[in-house]
C-alpha cells in the first residue's frame, strides 16, 4: 500500500533553568521564544516532536523540603511551577505557527487538557507538537523521570536531555580543567559511577526501554536542531 513511513518522534526536556536565559529566577522571555524558533526548525525538518518542561527556575520541593516545608506539599508547587513554564512555552511555539497542546498531568481543565496517552499520540501524528506539564503527577519525583516515562509511553526514538553543559564530563567543568566530555556512556556507567545526568528513575526507565539519551547544552542557539542532525558536541547514553 501506499502508506507512509512512520516519522521520527523525539521528546525533548527541557529544564526550567534553560527558561530563565542569564537571570537567576523565574522565565527570561527571549529565551523562550529562541527555544521555541528551535523547535519549530526541527519540526520543519520532520520529526514529531513533545515537550517535558521543569520547574526549577520558580520552585522546586526538595529545596524547600530542605528549609522544612513537607515534601510532598512543595512537590505539587513544584509541579505547578512546570505549568506556568508550559503555557509560556505554548505561547512561544504558537508565535512560530506550530500548533501547540499542553497535556496536565494533573487535572486542570481550564486551561490544560488532561494526560491521556492515546491522545496524546493522535495530536502528534497530526503534527502538534505535545508539551507534557506536572511532571509524572505524583510527588517525590522529577521532571526527567517524566521525560523518559512520557518518551517510552510515546514510543520515541530518543530522548534529548537540554542542560547548561553540552554533554556529561568526567569532572566539574567549570571548577576543574582536566575534566572531559564523554562521547558515549552506557546506562550503566551513569548508574554505577553516579554521574550527575538525570536521577536513577530516569535512567533505569530509559534502559528498559532501550531509549537512547542525548545530553547537550541547550543555552547554545540553534544547538537542538545541529543536535538532529548529528552535530556535536553532545554525550549520549546507550
Ligand atoms: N515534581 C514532582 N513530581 C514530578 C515532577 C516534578 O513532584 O513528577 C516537582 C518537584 O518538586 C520538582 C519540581 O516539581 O522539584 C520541579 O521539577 P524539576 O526539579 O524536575 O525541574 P527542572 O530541574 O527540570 O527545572
Amino acid at each position: 500500500t501506499g502508506e507512509m513511513p512512520p516519522r521520527k518522534r523525539v521528546l525533548l526536556k527541557v529544564s526550567g533553568e534553560a527558561l530563565m536565559g542569564s537571570g537567576a529566577y523565574g522565565v527570561d522571555q527571549q529565551t523562550v521564544e529562541r527555544i521555541a524558533a528551535d523547535v519549530a526548525e526541527v519540526v520543519r525538518s520532520g520529526w514529531e516532536v513533545c515537550l517535558v518542561v521543569g520547574g526549577g527556575n520558580i520552585f522546586r520541593g526538595l529545596a524547600a523540603a530542605a528549609k522544612g516545608m513537607d515534601r510532598a506539599q512543595g512537590d505539587y508547587a513544584g509541579m505547578l511551577a512546570t505549568v506556568i513554564n508550559a503555557l509560556l512555552l505554548q505561547n512561544a511555539l504558537e508565535g512560530q505557527d506550530l500548533p501547540t497542546r499542553v497535556m496536565s498531568a494533573i487535572g486542570m481543565s481550564a486551561i490544560a487538557e488532561p494526560y491521556i496517552r492515546r491522545r496524546a499520540v493522535r495530536h502528534m501524528e497530526k503534527g502538534r507538537v505535545v508539551i507534557f506539564a506536572a511532571g509524572t503527577g505524583n510527588p517525590f519525583f522529577t521532571t526527567d523521570t517524566a521525560a523518559a516515562l512520557r518518551a517510552a509511553e510515546m514510543e520515541c526514538d530518543v530522548l534529548l536531555k537540554g542542560t547548561q553543559v553540552d554533554g556529561v564530563y568526567s569532572a566539574d567543568p567549570k571548577h576543574d580543567p582536566s575534566a572531559v566530555r564523554y562521547e558515549e556512556l552506557t546506562y550503566m556507567d551513569v548508574l554505577s559511577n553516579q554521574l550527575s545526568v538525570m536521577d536513577a528513575a530516569a535512567i533505569s526507565l530509559a534502559r528498559e526501554n532501550r531509549l537512547p539519551i542525548i545530553v547537550f547544552n541547550i543555552g547554545e542557539p540553534g544547538s537542538f536542531p545541529r543536535v538532529m542532525r548529528g552535530e556535536g558536541p553532545f554525550t549520549r547514553i546507550i
